[in-house]
C-alpha cells in the first residue's frame, strides 16, 4: 500500500503524542490559517513523516530534534489525502517536535470545517480533521490537544477542553482552551458562533451546558435536563466517572447526521436537540433523549476506549444504541422507549432479508467506506444483537463484562473480539462464538415453530424477503419461549443450536398459545404451525405489546417472502378489533398504510379506505379531540394513532373537515387547538386537500420558525399538496436553495411519496441529477437517502426507468444503497403484481 493508494494507511513507526495549534478563522472569507506543533515519538528511524491533509497549503515546514532542526518538504498525495514530508535528514528514533504552518477553506458541505448559517463549526467522523489540520487522521491515533482559536470578538467559541483564557489580539479574540485527554482526531471538535447557553449546572461534578442560537433560546431546557438526567445512569453503569471536564451540547442550523459525539463538546442537528415541552409532540422527547443519551454513552464507549480501525465502527454505533434505550427506559419508563427500540430494529429487520444486505462487521477498507456503513445493519442489527446477548447472559454479567472492558482498555484501543473476550470472562459462557456467529454472517433466520401437545418442534433457516430464497446458514439462537395454560403465562429460555430441535414445556392442561420470541427481543422471525397462529390470534390479549406487534411484523414479513397468504394477514388485523396500545396501533395501520398505498387502486382502493374509516373512526369520536383530564401519554398516543388511520389512511371526510379549521388557528398561533402529537398528521392531510393560501403560508412560516421540529414539519408539508399545481411549485423548490441541506432528502422522499408529484419529481431528479450530486457532494449521507428515497416509486416501469439510470449514473458513495434500493423495489413491484388481485378479492368480500 503506497501514499497513492486510496487505501493507504499510516505506519505505526511514527506516534504523535501531543498536537497543539492554533487557528486563526476569517468566517466572511471562509478561510483559515493554522499552526501547530506536534510532539512526536519516533518508533524506529524514518526519512519521511506521513501525516493525512486534504486542500490545505502548508507552509513552513521543520523538525526539531535534540535541538538540531531538520527541513522537511511537503508533498501532496490527493489519492490517499495524505502529505508527505521527505526530511533533509534522517529522523532517528526518539522525541520530536514537527513544526506546521498551514491555511485552507471552509468546506461547501456539512463535514471538515463548514458555516451553518452565522455559525462555524467542525464535523470530522469519519476522516475530515484532515480538511482542518495535518493530522494522524485514524481512530488508533489518540493523542492531547492543545488548540487555541482567534475568532471575531462578538462570537463564543467553544471546543473539547473549557477555556483557560482568553484575549483580545489585534481584530481577534484568542481563546484558549484546556489540553484534552488522549483523543483521536474524529472527536476534536470546534463551534463558533452567536451562541446562547443555558446557566452552567452540575451532573456528577460535571459542569454542562446546552447551547443554540439566541431566538431559539426558549428551546434549550429539555436537552439540558436529559443530560443532567442520563450523566449520573451512565457513569454508575460503566463504574467509571465522566473523564472529559465538562459537557457542552450545541444545536447547528445545518447538520448531516443526527448528533455526533465530540468529547465533551456534542453537536447535534437542532431537531435532536432543542423543543418546547409544552408544544412538542412526546415522539419528539423521546428523540432528544434517545440522542441525548446514545451520544453520552459514546464519551465512554467509543471515547475514552476507542476502536482500532473502522471496521468495528459498528460496535460504537451498536452499543450507544441499545445502551440509550436502556438508560432511558431508566429515566422515563412510562415511555416505554423499547418499543421505539424495536420499531428501528424491523427497519433492521428488513433490510437484512435482501441479497444485498451485509454483515455487521465487514471489511472497511478506507474511511468512505466506514461512512457507508452507517446504516440500520450497524446500528438497530447491531443494537438487538447486544439486546439479544445481554438477555441471554443476564444483565449483571452483562455489565460486569463492559466494566471490565472499559478498565483494561481505559485512554486506548481495543477491537470487538476484546469485548466478547471480556464478556466471556465474566459468564464462562461461549460469547465470543455466539457473537461471531451473529456479527460476521448477514442476514438472520426464520424459526419455524409447531407444537404437538406440550413438545415444541423448533427449525431455522435463513430468512429472505424475496420468495422462494432460503439459504443454508445457521444461528445459535438465543429463544425465549412464551406460553399460556391453566395456572397463566410462563416463560423459558432455549439456545436453538443447530437446524431444529424440540423441547417439551411443562404445562398446566393444555398449551393454550405459544410466542417463539417473547418480549420480541429475539432478531428473528417466527413462523407458526396454522393451529398455533389461531391459538395467537385468539390470545392477543395475554401476550405483550412488543409480542402483538412482532406477530404482526412476522405475519406480514411471510406475507412478502409468499409463505403467508395476504387475506389471512388481512384477518388477523382484524382480528385487533379493539387494540388499545398505541404502539401496537401504530404497526397496524403503518401496515394498513403500506396496502393503501401500493396494492389497492380503483374502486378498491375507495373500498379500503373505508373499511379503514369503519374500523377507527368510532374509536376516534369516542375519544374526542381534545385530551380530557386525568388522560396518560399513552391515551394522547392513541388518539394519534387513530387519526393517521382515519385521516392519513382512510381520508374520512368527516374527519378532514374537522381538521382544516384547528390547523388554520394553528397556523394563526393558536397552538393549543391541536394536541401537540396530532400536529405531524393534521398539518400533512391539511397540505393534502390543501389550496395556494395555505401552501403560502407554509412556505412563509416554514424558514422564520425558531422552533425545529415545527420548521420541518411545515417544510415537509409542501411536498404533500395533491393539487397539481401546488406540486409542481414544491418540485421547484427542490432545487433552489429554499430547503436547507439537512432536509433536503427528505424533501425528495416526501414528493416521491406524493401520488401526484411523482412523475414529474422523477423525471426532475432525473433531468437534473448533476445538480443533486453537486448539492450533496459535502455531504455523502444526504445522497445514499436520495437514493433511497427513489423506493417510494411503485410501478414496474419505474423500476426499469430506476436500473437504467443508475446503471448509466453509478453512485459510489452509495452502492450498498443503490443495490438496496433497487431489490427492494423490485420486490414492492413485485408484491403488487402478485397480490392487488387477492386484495381485492378480499375487500369483495366483506
Ligand atoms: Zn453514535
Amino acid at each position: 500500500m503506497t501514499t497513492d493508494d486510496r487505501d493507504f494507511r499510516l505506519s505505526r513507526d511514527v506516534l504523535p503524542r501531543r498536537i497543539q495549534a492554533t487557528l486563526t478563522l476569517d468566517l466572511d472569507a471562509r478561510s483559515f490559517a493554522g499552526e501547530a506543533e506536534l510532539t512526536l515519538s519516533v518508533e524506529r528511524p524514518v526519512r519521511t513523516l506521513v501525516l493525512h491533509a486534504v486542500e490545505l497549503d502548508l507552509g513552513r515546514t521543520e523538525v526539531h530534534v535534540a535541538g538540531r532542526v531538520i527541513r522537511a518538504t511537503p508533498r501532496v498525495h490527493p489519492v490517499s489525502e495524505t502529505v508527505v514530508l521527505e526530511l533533509d535528514d534522517p529522523l532517528p528514533a526518539g522525541e520530536a517536535r514537527l513544526v506546521v504552518a498551514w491555511t485552507g477553506r471552509f468546506t461547501e458541505g456539512l463535514r471538515g470545517l463548514y458555516l451553518a448559517g452565522s455559525v462555524a463549526a467542525t464535523q470530522f467522523e469519519a476522516a475530515d480533521a484532515r480538511r482542518v489540520f495535518p493530522c494522524f487522521d485514524e481512530p488508533a491515533f489518540k493523542c492531547t490537544w492543545a488548540l487555541t482559536v482567534k475568532v471575531p470578538p462578538g462570537l463564543v467559541a467553544l471546543s473539547n477542553g473549557r477555556i483557560l483564557a482568553e484575549e483580545l489580539d489585534g481584530p481577534y479574540r484568542k481563546v484558549r482552551f484546556a489540553e484534552t485527554e488522549v483523543l483521536p482526531s474524529y472527536l476534536v471538535a470546534l463551534v463558533v458562533g452567536p451562541l446562547v447557553s443555558t446557566s452552567e449546572e452540575m451532573a456528577v461534578g460535571v459542569p454542562v451546558r446546552t447551547w443554540c442560537l439566541e431566538e431559539k433560546r426558549a428551546l434549550l431546557g429539555f436537552g439540558q435536563q436529559a443530560a443532567l438526567a442520563v450523566l449520573p445512569r451512565l457513569q454508575d453503569y460503566f463504574g467509571l466517572p465522566y473523564a472529559f471536564g465538562k459537557l457542552d451540547q450545541v444545536g447547528i442550523p445545518d447538520f448531516e447526521a443526527g448528533a455526533m459525539e465530540n468529547a465533551g463538546l456534542i453537536t447535534y442537528r437542532e431537531v435532536a436537540l432543542l423543543l418546547d415541552p409544552a408544544t412538542a409532540p412526546l415522539s419528539i422527547q423521546k428523540r432528544v433523549a434517545e440522542v441525548v443519551t446514545h451520544e453520552l454513552a459514546h464519551q465512554w464507549f467509543g471515547n475514552w476506549v476507542t476502536m482500532v480501525w473502522w471496521d468495528d465502527l459498528w460496535l460504537n454505533e451498536a452499543f450507544a444504541t441499545w445502551m440509550a434505550y436502556k438508560i432511558v427506559d431508566q429515566w422515563r419508563p412510562q415511555w416505554r422507549v423499547w418499543l421505539d427500540f424495536d420499531a428501528g430494529k424491523a427497519t433492521a429487520l428488513h433490510l437484512d432479508a435482501l441479497r444485498s444486505t451485509h454483515p455487521i462487521r465487514g471489511t472497511v477498507a478506507n474511511a468512505a467506506e466506514a461512512t457507508e456503513s452507517f446504516d440500520a445493519i450497524t446500528y438497530e442489527k447491531g443494537g438487538a444483537v447486544l439486546r439479544m446477548i445481554e438477555g441471554f447472559l443476564a444483565e449483571e454479567v452483562f455489565r460486569e463484562g463492559i466494566r471490565d472492558y472499559m478498565r483494561t482498555h481505559a485512554r486506548a484501543n481495543a477491537v470487538a473480539d476484546d469485548l466478547w473476550g471480556a464478556l466471556a470472562r465474566a459468564s464462562r459462557a461461549p460469547v465470543v462464538e455466539l457473537a461471531n456467529a451473529w456479527i460476521r454472517q448477514s442476514g438472520y433466520p426464520v424459526v419455524s415453530v409447531a407444537l404437538e401437545g406440550t413438545r415444541v418442534r423448533l427449525s431455522q433457516e435463513r430468512f429472505f424477503s424475496e420468495p422462494g430464497l432460503s439459504g443454508p446458514e445457521t444461528w445459535p439462537v438465543p429463544l425465549v419461549l412464551a406460553w399460556g395454560d391453566d395456572r397463566g403465562r410462563h416463560t423459558r429460555t432455549f439456545l436453538l443450536g443447530g437446524r431444529s430441535s424440540e423441547v417439551v414445556l411443562e404445562a398446566s392442561g393444555p398449551v393454550r398459545w405459544l410466542d417463539a420470541n417473547a418480549g420480541s427481543t429475539g432478531f428473528y422471525r417466527a413462523a407458526y404451525s396454522a393451529e398455533l397462529l389461531a391459538g395467537l390470534g385468539r390470545s392477543l390479549r395475554e401476550l405483550l405489546p412488543a409480542e402483538r406487534i412482532g406477530l404482526v411484523a412476522d405475519q406480514w414479513a411471510l406475507v412478502r417472502a409468499g409463505r403467508a397468504r395476504v387475506a389471512d394477514f388481512l384477518d388477523l388485523v382484524l382480528a385487533f378489533g379493539d387494540e388499545a396500545d398505541h404502539a401496537v396501533l401504530d404497526e397496524l395501520v403503518g401496515r394498513l398504510g403500506y396496502v393503501e398505498a401500493r396494492l389497492v387502486d380503483g374502486e378498491d382502493l375507495e373500498r379500503f379506505r373505508r373499511l379503514v374509516e369503519r374500523l377507527f373512526l368510532p374509536r376516534l369520536q369516542q375519544m374526542g379531540w381534545d385530551p380530557v383530564a386525568g388522560e396518560t401519554d399513552q391515551d394522547r398516543l392513541r388518539r394519534g394513532a387513530l387519526l393517521r388511520a382515519v385521516a392519513g389512511v382512510a381520508r374520512a371526510k368527516l374527519v378532514l373537515a374537522e381538521i382544516a379549521p384547528r390547523v388554520d388557528r394553528v397556523l394563526n398561533g393558536q397552538r393549543t387547538a391541536l394536541d401537540p402529537n396530532l400536529l405531524d398528521t393534521a398539518v400533512g392531510v391539511s397540505a393534502r386537500d390543501g389550496d395556494d393560501e395555505l401552501f403560502d403560508r407554509l412556505r412563509a412560516a416554514f424558514p422564520r420558525e425558531p422552533d425545529p421540529a415545527v420548521k420541518r414539519r411545515y417544510l415537509l408539508a409542501l411536498t404533500a399538496f395533491e393539487r397539481p399545481e401546488l406540486a409542481k411549485r414544491a418540485e421547484a423548490m427542490l432545487l433552489d436553495s429554499a430547503v436547507p441541506l439537512q432536509d433536503f432528502a427528505s424533501f425528495v422522499h416526501g414528493l416521491l411519496a406524493n401520488r401526484v408529484a411523482r412523475e414529474a419529481t422523477w423525471a426532475l431528479l432525473r433531468d437534473r441529477w448533476s445538480t443533486v450530486t453537486e448539492k450533496t457532494a459535502g455531504a455523502p449521507m444526504l445522497l445514499r437517502r436520495v437514493v433511497e428515497a427513489f423506493g417510494n416509486l411503485r410501478e414496474r416501469r419505474h423500476l426499469d426507468e430506476a436500473r437504467a439510470f443508475l446503471a448509466a449514473h453509478p453512485v459510489p458513495e452509495a452502492q450498498q444503497a443503490v443495490a438496496q434500493t433497487l431489490e427492494r423495489l423490485a420486490q414492492d413491484v413485485a408484491l403488487r403484481e402478485r397480490l392487488a388481485p387477492e386484495v381485492s378479492v378480499w375487500l369483495r368480500g366483506r
